[in-house]
């Protein structure tokens, strides 16, 4: 982007508690016309690592996360504003609320005479779970130690059935939602639900899964460890469980930022999530997308456009999809002038392996984003290969309405296999990010290397379909 507009904005960091750099006024003036080749050498890892640092900052400065409906959210969008409108675009705020949850004390989980369990490290509150304090026999239903996958029982309310009133329920994830499983388990009459996952052992610790919505949830629902529902489970007997957390619904952004120049039916849209989970930082998750886009967004201004460019920068994905749900729902339609939507959310995992979004199934128009990314790494002898993550990023929304989709992704909570080390090194048998949704996902969870080369990507693609008539002809 021009020195110009960056000076400006380095200095405007400072109310974040940045630095503010030495560049002057001096070096302001008209924007100059960039090529495309010229936009695609001056996006660099170093641009989007400063967008990194920044809100690596933010997360420092906000309990250690940038979770929607948080002050480290509101900064997020406040950096990110400051920068798209210093580099020229219609900048818009897209307000909805949404249910937010937050823990208010560690929760407690503790067996008579069993072993000890820690918050955070053997068990959390699930996003949307109920604040309660209960105390209850330990209840498993069909709880198989050597359980692999989501093959538990809890999707219908049958399986609960010899469950009785003030039992806490111990079971494994089930091939439905949690919150069905959680739901079932209360109809049933359970006073607390323990979902003991199998595939998240002390590799990477204890997730946080949601339950979509806090709506009918009235009793608390602990996620755990492997280990921990494992030992639950050969203890036995009496179960304490406290959770005390706040449900509420909040206000939070969207940001939208869109280029003034180009076809306004013909839009190339292309975002990724703002938000963190309440867990971390979320530097990787999605720090890495939403900085690439920035720095793109920052470097295409300088550019002539035919076709609009719009980019997007959801809140209350982690709980949901709930920004990109909302933002859809509400265009009504005029989703019709997005020719194609990109999704961008986790490009810099450590243990990465190089994947684009699957286009099977989608609405017409997707393989062309599919191809482009083929051929792009082809041409670099660089591998690459599909991966089918079905609606759970926000292009799912965008999926499921129509417009055709696609993105890069470069691994979140899989294992890497042996013949994924074969083609991008790294180690085999472990997480593809171990830090996935957890505090270590820092400026330290980013790989250089694959960030450098998605954003390479990113760009060619963008500026590929802003400058042809049709984009995805
Ligand atoms: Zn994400």
């Amino acid at each position: 982007m021009p020195g110009g507009a960056r000076a400006v904005l380095l200095c405007a960091v400072l109310l974040l508690g940045a630095t503010c750099s030495e560049e002057t006024s001096a070096e302001r003036g008209p924007r100059p016309s960039l090529s495309p080749a010229e936009v695609e050498a001056a996006v660099t890892t170093g641009g989007i690592e400063e967008h990194l640092r920044a809100l690596q900052k933010i997360a420092d400065g906000n309990d250690g996360n940038r979770a929607a409906g948080t002050g480290g959210h509101w900064e997020s969008v406040r950096y990110f504003r400051g920068r798209l409108k210093e580099a020229g675009y219609d900048v818009r705020l897209d307000y909805f609320t949404f249910p937010f949850f937050d823990v208010v004390k560690p929760g407690v989980l503790k067996i008579k005479g069993g072993p000890r369990f820690e918050e955070g490290t053997d068990h959390l509150a699930m996003i949307y779970s109920a604040s309660g304090n209960v105390t209850g026999p330990l209840t498993p239903v069909a709880f198989d130690p050597e359980e692999a996958g989501h093959n538990g029982p809890g999707c219908s309310i049958e399986a609960f059935g010899d469950v009785e009133a003030g039992d806490v329920v111990l079971l494994r994830p089930g091939p439905c939602l949690f919150r069905d499983q959680v739901l079932n388990a209360q109809d049933a009459g359970a006073a607390a639900v323990l979902l003991s996952f199998p595939e998240f052992t002390e590799a990477t610790g204890v997730l946080r899964p949601t339950l979509i919505s806090p709506d009918e949830i009235a009793i608390p629902a602990l996620s755990l460890t492997n280990e921990a529902g494992v030992a639950l489970n050969a203890a036995g007997g009496l179960v304490t469980v406290r959770s005390e957390v706040i449900n509420e619904q909040r206000m939070t952004p969207n940001l939208i930022a869109e280029s003034k120049d180009g076809d306004a039916d013909q839009i190339v849209m292309a975002g990724g999530h703002l938000d963190s989970v309440l867990d971390g930082p979320g530097i990787n998750d999605n720090g890495s997308g939403t900085a690439t886009l920035l720095e793109v967004a920052e470097e295409m201004a300088g550019m002539e456009l035919d076709n609009k460019v719009r980019f997007a920068f959801w809140s209350a994905e982690e709980v949901g999809l709930l920004g990109s749900t909302h933002y859809v729902e509400s265009l009504g339609s005029s989703l019709q002038d997005i020719a194609v939507y990109l999704n961008f959310d986790m490009v810099a995992s450590p243990n990465y392996v190089r994947y684009v979004y699957d286009d099977t199934g989608a609405p017409e128009g997707s393989s062309v984003v599919r191809d482009f990314f083929k051929d792009y790494f082809a041409l670099k002898d660089l591998p690459l290969e599909k991966i089918d993550i079905e609606g759970r990023s926000d292009h799912g929304p965008f999926l499921w309405n129509g417009i055709p989709i696609g993105g890069l992704f470069t691994g979140a909570d899989m294992l890497k296999s042996p013949r994924e080390r074969g083609l991008y090194g790294g180690t085999a048998g472990e997480y593809e990010d171990q830090c996935y949704h957890k505090a270590c996902d820092d400026l330290g969870n980013v790989d250089e290397t694959v960030l450098g080369e998605m954003a390479g990507a990113i760009t060619s693609l963008l500026v590929e379909l802003t400058t042809r008539g049709d984009p995805l002809n």
